[in-house]
């Protein structure tokens, strides 16, 4: 495993952001677990929601007073297939798992869990990639340690084989949390707590761009800044339909004609399929000028994921299934116009009619793009109810508020062994 140097942030620095009954609880949870060793393990350090909210979170939970590390694990590439194919099986494809496959997985946690050496009371170890490096640990490492498993996927129809295969790993664990408890699928005997993920306020992907600075950063990918933009920022990956936002946009620009697309997607380390959709995608785009498809190949780090989010004129996220859904926090958190499936943690997010749209498909999805382009005043005092919900629910102060209530509970024997 190597360790993930997430560098220092300040809790005070959020007091003026957050409710302030928030970091009151904070305060008092902190000082009851204070010098209490935590652990955060996953698969990658770039690409994806989880990296994003570890960022966020760990020299959070340092601040507080609780020594907090990050740790990736290592794997040869191959295991990334594998395990991209739990993530697929676990969202309710059928998947093949021979006994190849099952070996490298067991071996590379088996081998991860071997670089355990420290000492700590919390390990949370997120999404399928380490699950199983509980099963590998010496009594000596985990005497006295609780072991969470922290899930950020929709489990709630997996495939049954491989699910029969992983549950008892997740039975090993003292926790385990759920983005939504319809996520929970059934068998599960550990206990289980929902607590959904957060965007950090003062990241440079979050923090506040002037408009003129969005306009100036987006302008120099070519997109024209005089002419509407829709957006949408996710991986390449079928599950966010890609495909289905390029319909969206065709049928905008029939009442649009300066109508322009930005698909944002970056590439992560741990997501070979990625890669071979994101040609399906040029594919169907088929060279049309008014669409911009870019990564982090492209040199779109976070202050420009912040800079298309805050000058577009629609924020989609058409997603068929979700886990939770960051990149919708993140376009309400700059008070755009969002539209989102209406899947996984996004209605959370997104009331419909009040805060943006929820959408079942392409056509409904585009005829809201419409009203909202026809209405703009309207919709942008919409998106102002959505920041507001954003600021209450879901910045880093109340998941950092949540998990230190687990580590509370499962120390004070309310939860778990
Ligand atoms: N993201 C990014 N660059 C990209 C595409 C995505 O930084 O080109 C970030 C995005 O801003 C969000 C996260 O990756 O913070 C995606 O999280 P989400 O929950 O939407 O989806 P996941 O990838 O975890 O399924």
């Amino acid at each position: 495993m190597h360790e993930v140097n997430v560098g220092h942030k300040a809790l005070a620095d959020y007091r003026s952001i957050v409710p302030r009954e928030l970091m009151a609880e904070i305060d008092e949870l902190s000082a009851e677990l204070r010098g209490k060793r935590v652990l955060h393990v996953n698969a990658t350090a770039f690409g994806g929601g989880v990296a994003e909210i570890l960022y966020a979170l760990v020299p959070l939970i340092s601040d507080a007073g609780l020594p907090a590390e990050w740790q990736v694990i290592t794997a040869p590439p191959e295991f990334y297939n594998v395990t991209k194919s739990f993530h697929n099986g676990l969202q309710g494809h059928a998947v093949d798992f021979p006994a190849e496959a099952r070996e490298l997985y067991e071996s590379v946690c088996r081998a991860n869990a071997a670089d355990l050496t420290r000492a700590y009371d919390f390990v949370m170890v997120h999404d399928p990639q380490p699950l199983a490096m509980r099963d590998y640990v010496t009594m000596s490492q985990d005497r006295s340690t609780r072991w969470i498993w922290r899930c950020h996927i929709d489990t709630s129809t997996p495939d049954q084989g491989l699910y029969d295969y992983l549950l008892p790993s997740i039975n090993g664990y003292d926790a385990a949390v759920y983005t939504l408890r319809d996520y929970v699928p059934q068998g599960l005997t550990v206990p289980v707590r929902e607590i959904a993920p957060t965007i950090d306020p003062l990241a440079p992907k979050n923090m506040k761009l002037s408009a003129e600075d969005a306009t100036y950063i987006v302008r120099q990918f070519g997109i024209d800044v005089e002419r509407p933009l829709l957006l949408q920022v996710s991986r390449f990956d079928p599950w966010k339909d890609p495909l289905g936002v390029v319909d969206v946009y065709r049928a905008v620009k029939a009442n649009y004609p300066a109508m322009q697309l930005a698909l944002v997607g970056s590439m992560a380390s741990d997501d070979p399929e990625g890669w071979e959709y994101l040609e399906k995608v040029i594919e169907y785009v088929a060279a049309d000028p008014d669409v911009f498809l870019l990564s982090n190949l492209d040199n779109v780090g976070s202050v420009e994921i912040n800079a298309f989010q805050s000058h577009a004129d629609v924020i989609v996220q058409k997603s068929t299934r979700e886990g939770f859904g960051l990149t919708v926090t993140e376009g309400l958190w700059k008070a755009r116009p969002t539209i989102g499936g209406d899947v996984g943690g996004i209605p959370l997010q997104i009331e419909d009619g009040v805060t943006g749209y929820l959408v079942k498909s392409a056509a409904q999805c585009a005829e809201r793009c419409l009203q909202v382009l026809a209405k703009p005043e309207k919709h942008r005092r919409m998106a102002l109810l959505g920041k507001e919900h954003v600021r209450r629910e879901f910045l880093t102060p109340r998941l950092l508020r949540d998990d230190l209530r687990l580590f509370s509970d499962l120390q004070a024997g309310k939860i778990g062994r």
